[in-house]
């Protein structure tokens, strides 16, 4: 007994608290969940570190795990050698009425999206995926940016993230297509609007955030750039290694030239974009 407690100490200092969470652990998640939500006609599961609940059918939700498969197993091998650290709840509401009532209800929340959310602090993706599962590939991102790429700026957390709102395979890798957010970047550019590149990867994520020209846009097709032209894996390794977190250092060598030279090509090919 003594040794056991003895061996069992050590390993819990040994262990850093970083580590994934175990098989067990997420297993005891879903299983005070499912205790919890008894009744309340949820359907829970789980799939490689999530523990998934959801009010649709349990068919439905079954398809929406196979969903988070997909893109998990892409964007693990694209970009992330670390799963999440803590157990994630993906919450998946079947519209609007009832996401927002689960906020509430389960996280006293009033969500300012309609789409849904990463709570970090809450440990849970909460979505109205009704409107489709593009909402759902963008959160995913998130605790793999947190786990992976902790100092990551918001222009990069949320300019991944909305690179795959609208989510391809191709060869075997995950790809963003041209999505309903190009028409707030070629706005910006055709009245002159844009502020210059320098300036959104300096943003602190209050700036971001708090943005007064359409910041999810431009950050999304920076990185589908990167993407469109074979540079954004390598971009992405470069920065997460690099003591620049604004990412101007690594940006200026991914395209080979200072920023200021960069700014119209990248202009010209956004204009040049088509959904
Ligand atoms: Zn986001």
């Amino acid at each position: 007994m003594r040794v056991a407690l003895v061996v069992s100490l050590l390993f819990a200092l040994v262990v850093p608290a970083t580590a994934a969470p175990s098989q067990g652990d997420i297993e005891r998640r879903a299983a005070e969940l499912k205790k919890q939500l008894a009744g309340q006609g949820f359907t829970v599961t789980t799939t490689g570190p999530f523990v998934v609940v959801g009010d649709e059918s349990p068919a439905k939700v079954r398809s929406r795990v196979n969903f988070i498969d997909w893109v998990v197993r892409l964007i693990e091998k694209d970009y992330f050698d670390k799963q999440p650290d803590k157990v994630i709840v993906i919450w998946l509401f079947r519209n609007i009425t009832t996401y927002k009532a689960g906020a509430k209800k389960f996280f006293d929340d009033e969500p300012t999206t309609p789409y849904g959310y990463y709570s970090s602090s809450a440990n849970a993706l909460v979505m109205n995926i009704g409107p489709g599962a593009g909402t759902l590939s963008h959160e995913l991102v998130h605790p793999y940016i947190e786990a992976n790429f902790p100092d990551a700026p918001s222009w990069f957390n949320e300019g991944l993230a909305s690179l795959y709102e609208q989510p391809r395979e191709r060869e075997g890798h995950m790809w963003g297509t041209t999505n309903w957010r190009l028409p707030g970047l070629t706005a910006m550019i055709r009245k002159k609007e844009l502020p210059p590149l320098r300036a959104l990867l300096a943003t602190s994520s209050d700036e971001f955030y708090g943005a007064d020209f359409d910041a999810y846009a431009y950050a999304r097709f920076l990185c589908q750039y990167l993407q469109d032209h074979g540079k954004l894996r390598d971009f992405y390794r470069d920065f997460a290694a690099s003591k620049d977190t604004t990412g101007v250092t690594s940006l200026e060598k991914a395209v080979g030239k200072k920023l200021e030279d960069f700014q119209p090509e990248f202009n010209k090919w956004a204009l040049s974009l088509r959904r």
